[in-house]
């Protein structure tokens, strides 16, 4: 048993910014971070497009981003949330730019300030094509800096703790549920270790490896999310998952796809069939930069009607050398699978890229369990509503990190360990001995959620869907009672919750708005959250 004042469930974007705006203002508390991987493996890494604030305020201002991102959440963001967010952001991005940050620069030394979908004005900040490497660079640098900063890689949180540990049954009607840190197994030892906590804050990122072609890393599986529903906090809005109109088509299968950030067609690029014609004006005024879920939808469509396997971008039109400073690395990942941009238009489909979703939590990022926090992909804060307008989840995770932060202080002194937990039991579990069963298992689920819970919804999918769902729990959660667990178990068995989840947010959501469409509902009734029991 182990003991740490703050436990952070996550080392990219969210539990960094908490880890390091508590660490700014008290050195005489220990902060522990766990990534289950490598600190750097987190979906913060692989950001490209940049990070959305309000920079020239000759031409910008932040009502305009207001009315952008409350546009793009159709009718389900919470106003008050969006307001905040969007008057802080530019505060917390000029802290990442002192603690290091580098972001593209003009000829004149002004921003170069990029457009994307769904945006009224240039204010996307960004390094290149890989921002949040940088983002997560200068975190993690800035995070060594403090000496009560533990970050942990190799550990994997299971469950949360709760009284349901110290045998009290807990339901989702209780209303005093408490945290006490995590069960977390350590991939070196095969252990499971309790680990006790003060403070807890669920910072663990989005679930895209639901679905067959996503954008997310592996480590994207639902984990915060599913262990909060264990632990029988509240979530919501599960039903609202963004595909990322335009990740690169291959025929090998690739996991994760390579992403084709928005920021290139906000850079000229025109979405066209492979024929070369180009559709857009068929679905939106906007044409190529039209919101996620509207491209999406329109490419999806095109690929049904034409049976073709996907759609291409057209950047063969644009400047060069200026394709070459801005996209590095997306021209490099192309010319190594042998497309040349400026030759060839780059193939794309629509990949799953981030779930709006997850942990409710009010503005200081509290969750509905006691001294349990939450930040980042892995929360429902009511900042993206119905759909997330691009480049405003890098600024969330860096805004409510530091919320969190205030308010986690604010309690700390009062804050004791609950001594009296008891070890993790593993009674009558064995090694196991069919991993190729979880293979099986997980190729299964992410076909179900690729087709029957997808861009393009209905009753009867949504029903095929949670049949199926419900045999693949039974087969999963007899491995979990019976054997050690082994990460891969634990994380199969996350994604079928959030599978689970989501099909049932979109059962109950009998209306189609932002991301969730339904060919049974077409209209728009209700402003509700779906707050799943
Ligand atoms: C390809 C791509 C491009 C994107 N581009 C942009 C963009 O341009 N702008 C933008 O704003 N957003 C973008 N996003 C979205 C954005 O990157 C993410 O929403 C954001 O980085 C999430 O940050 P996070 O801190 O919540 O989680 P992550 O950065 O994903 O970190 C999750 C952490 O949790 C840890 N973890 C998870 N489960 C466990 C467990 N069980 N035990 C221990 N540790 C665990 C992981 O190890 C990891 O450290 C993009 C996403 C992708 C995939």
């Amino acid at each position: 048993m182990s003991r740490t004042d703050i436990l952070i469930i996550g080392s990219g974007v969210a539990g960094l910014s908490v880890a390091i705006k508590m660490a700014e203002q008290r050195q005489d508390i220990n902060i522990t971070v766990l990534s289950k991987t490598l600190e750097s493996e987190t979906n913060t890494s692989w950001a490209q497009g940049g990070i959305a604030a309000v920079w020239n305020l000759e031409k910008d201002d932040h009502q305009k981003h207001i009315e952008d991102t409350l546009v793009a959440g159709d009718g389900l963001c919470d106003p008050e949330i969006v307001r905040f967010v969007i008057e802080e952001g530019p505060t917390r991005v000029k802290e990442l730019i002192e603690w290091g940050a580098r972001f593209d620069k003009e000829d004149d030394g002004r921003f170069d300030l990029g457009m994307e979908g769904g945006h009224s004005e240039n204010r996307i900040l960004h390094y290149k094509d890989i921002t949040g490497k940088e983002i997560q660079r200068t975190l993690s640098a800035k995070a060594k800096s403090y000496n009560n900063i533990k970050v942990l890689e190799h550990l994997y949180a299971v469950n949360l703790i709760t009284q349901h540990h110290l045998g009290r049954n807990l339901t989702r009607l209780s209303n005093d549920i408490e945290c006490y840190g995590a069960y977390v197994l350590n991939k070196e030892t095969n252990e499971i270790e309790t680990l006790l906590a003060k403070a807890t804050v669920m910072c663990t990122g989005g679930s895209g490896q639901v679905y067959l072609n996503t954008t997310n890393p592996l480590i994207a599986t639902g984990d915060g999310i599913a262990m909060v529903y264990r632990a029988k906090g509240r979530l919501a809005n599960m039903e609202f998952v963004q595909f990322h109109p335009t990740a690169l088509f291959t025929t090998t299968n690739e996991n994760p796809d390579f992403l084709i950030s928005e920021a290139v067609r906000g850079f000229g690029g025109i979405l066209k069939t492979p024929g070369g014609e180009e559709f857009m004006q068929k679905y939106d005024e906007r044409l190529s930069l039209a919101p996620r879920d509207i491209v999406a939808r329109a490419i999806d469509n095109e690929m049904k009607v034409s049976g073709e396997e996907h759609m291409c971008l057209d950047c063969r039109h644009l400047d060069q050398q200026e394709f070459l400073e801005h996209f590095p690395n997306i021209y490099e990942k192309c010319k190594s699978l042998g497309i040349d941009p400026f030759v060839d238009m780059i193939p794309v489909v629509p990949a799953c890229h981030y779930i709006c979703g997850g942990i409710k939590v009010d503005a200081y990022g509290q969750s509905s369990i006691k001294h349990l926090y939450a930040a980042g992909e892995c929360t429902c804060t009511g900042l993206h509503g119905a759909n997330r307008l691009a480049s405003n989840s890098l600024l969330e995770g860096l805004v409510f990190g530091d919320r969190i932060a205030q308010s986690v202080l604010k309690e700390i002194n009062h804050l004791k360990w609950n001594e009296d937990i008891p070890d993790w039991d593993a009674e009558g579990t064995s090694e196991p001995n069919e991993l190729v069963l979880l293979h099986q298992s997980w190729k299964e689920l992410k076909s179900i959620m690729s087709y029957y819970v997808g861009i393009v919804r209905s009753d009867i999918r949504l029903k095929m869907a949670l049949n199926r769902l419900h045999l693949l729990f039974l087969e999963v959660e007899e491995l979990y009672n019976n054997s050690k667990i082994s990460p891969q178990l634990c994380e199969l068995r996350n994604l079928i919750t959030i599978a689970y989840l989501i099909t049932r947010g979109a059962q109950m959501r009998k209306e189609s708005r932002g991301l969730h469409f339904t060919i049974d509902h077409p209209n728009q009734f209700d402003y509700l959250e779906t707050t799943l029991m």
